[in-house]
């Protein structure tokens, strides 16, 4: 039992500068925390981000939302039990009455949902993950193999690729903080490589690299030279995945590769992305494809889910009805989750696990403009999701995460499991 004594909300900053929401609840047991990230390349179809408008912070301040928090969600769970989340998420819920938590904002009801988690899990003296695991129903904790942005552009950085995330997964290391080391080395290598070859090194939201290129394939002849010069080979011990962020560049029906110039219709895009994969070690595809452009995900799992992973992002945007369809269509064999996209914390496990009974694999993933809160670190190990999505090994609000998985692999110890794949 531990009875929530106070909630409140407040404005801080997120690693782009700018405002975010911070939940905050008190028990018996102490204060807990919990702050929302935020997309930079998000889906139409997510939980409304609640932002003030007007001058102040360029219209980006969330003092509304965090009113929201104090005024009206406050009062209703003073005196709820924070051991029983899901019925603490269902009050919030009801008190929005929108599909899209348009009234409340789903960053609002998000950053006290995170808060309440992690109130639960003090209440029962448990590890956060487990609690989640507890809430979720999953026994199975695991830790991720990492799928680690090196190279950004699209949304994520002026003047580099138009896809918007090129990754390395380390699927020959046998722990997740040797998959770790692999990653950082490689992203260290890569960072010598773009300077030798006097091309600029700075790093996006992310953390990662980016270079201005005359190609996106440019950018995988980058990172097929870091892995090998950093001492690893190739599709054996790191792999590539890749985010395109499509939606970004769907205009009237094509997508329009600015860096190399080309615009292609759909199924030349999934013939591009075809040709791609047969010519480098890519495991996963994300988001290839436009969120409204259905008919081309399901031919392109018909062509390659049984070779690579397809995830969906901004087609399924953590949605249990989105996840449901896409399933129905036989669109994507992986779903990417992200708690704000769906704005509560029982909706994200919803999601996990309706996505794990279709045999869906899940990545947790992180946002652009994201911030030193951890919990999806807990989140990916306490629901045995088995992949996460948390950035570069570089940007204190990457590595927050990275860091608190080598703090649960420790403390799991001999009983650490690891994934290790991705296919
Ligand atoms: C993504 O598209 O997977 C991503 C992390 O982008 P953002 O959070 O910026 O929407
Ligand atoms: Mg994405």
């Amino acid at each position: 039992m531990g009875k929530i004594e106070s909630v409140k909300a407040r404005q801080v900053l997120d690693s782009r500068g700018f405002p975010t929401i911070e939940g905050e609840i008190k028990t018996k047991k102490g204060v807990f925390r919990g702050i929302v990230p935020s997309g930079a390349s998000a889906g139409t179809r997510e939980a409304l981000e609640l932002r003030d408008g007007g001058k102040q912070y360029f219209g980006k301040g969330v003092t509304k939302a965090v009113e929201n928090v104090n005024k009206i969600i406050a009062p209703k769970l003073i005196g709820l039990d924070v051991v029983d989340l899901e019925n603490i998420d269902n009050t919030m819920l009801h008190l929005d009455g929108t599909a899209q938590k348009s009234k409340l904002g789903g960053n609002a009801i998000l950053s006290v949902s995170l808060a309440c988690a992690r109130a639960g899990a003090a209440s029962k003296n448990q590890e956060l993950y487990e609690f989640l695991g507890e809430v979720g129903g999953n026994k199975r904790f695991m830790l991720p193999t990492p799928m680690m942005v090196i190279i950004e552009g699209g949304a994520h950085a002026e003047e580099s690729t138009d896809f918007q995330e090129f990754m390395i997964a380390p699927v020959g290391a046998k722990s997740f903080s040797e998959a770790l080391r692999f990653g950082a080395e490689v992203y260290q290598t890569l960072k010598k490589i773009l300077l030798e070859r006097k091309l600029n090194a700075n790093v996006g939201f992310e953390g990662a690299f980016t270079p201005k290129l005359n190609s996106n394939s440019d950018a995988l002849e980058l990172i097929v030279a870091a892995i090998e010069q950093a001492g690893y080979t190739p599709g054996k011990d790191i792999a590539i995945a890749l985010d395109p962020a499509a939606s970004e560049f769907f205009k009237d029906g094509k997508y329009e590769l600015a860096a190399e110039e080309k615009s292609l219709s759909s199924g030349e895009m999934v013939d591009y992305l075809m040709q791609w994969i047969e010519s480098y070690p890519i495991v996963s595809v994300e988001d290839g494809l436009a969120e409204d452009d259905w008919d081309s995900w399901v031919l392109f799992n018909k062509k390659a889910g049984r070779r690579i992973q397809i995830v969906g992002d901004d087609l399924i945007v953590t949605n249990t009805e989105l996840i449901q369809r896409a399933i129905d269509m036989a669109a994507i064999n992986a779903a990417l989750i992200k708690p704000n996209q769906i704005g509560s914390v029982s909706e994200t496990i919803n999601a996990i696990n309706l996505a794990k009974k279709n045999e869906l694999r899940t990545i947790v993933s992180h946002r652009g403009g994201d911030t030193e809160d951890t919990f999806i670190a807990d989140l990916v190990v306490g629901m045995g999701c088995g992949q996460s999505k948390f950035g570069a090994t570089s940007r204190a609000e990457r590595t927050s995460k990275y860091n608190q998985l080598l703090r649960i692999e420790e403390i799991l110890g001999n009983k650490a499991v690891y994934n290790g794949k991705i296919i």
